[in-house]
């Protein structure tokens, strides 16, 4: 069971059973498809596994170590191109 989130953008509810599937999303539908314009949402990058230890972001799966995050600078760009046409709608309403 899933709280309902928000999306980061829109403020929109997320679809559950997108919430449920990317449990990292914090993107309605519509914005995860936006955000693939500026790289995606998620920066994955992928490394051979050293016997060091891991960084704390990264997580183990069988030799390689993957490390996801969230990709602020598509978010930062997909935000302000949301505030830009909510900016759009209101001047054009005079
Ligand atoms: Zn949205």
């Amino acid at each position: 069971m899933a709280a309902v989130r928000a999306c980061e953008i829109c403020k929109q509810p997320i679809d559950p059973e997108r919430a449920e599937a990317i449990p990292d999303s914090r993107l309605c539908t519509e914005h995860a498809r936006a955000i693939a314009r500026f790289g995606g949402e998620f920066i994955t990058t992928g490394v051979q596994e050293r016997t060091s230890k891991a960084g704390s972001l990264k997580r183990n799966y069988g030799g390689v170590a993957t490390s996801k995050s969230r990709n602020h600078e598509a978010l930062r760009r997909l935000r302000e191109e949301f505030e830009q046409l909510q900016g759009t709608m209101k001047r054009g309403r005079s």
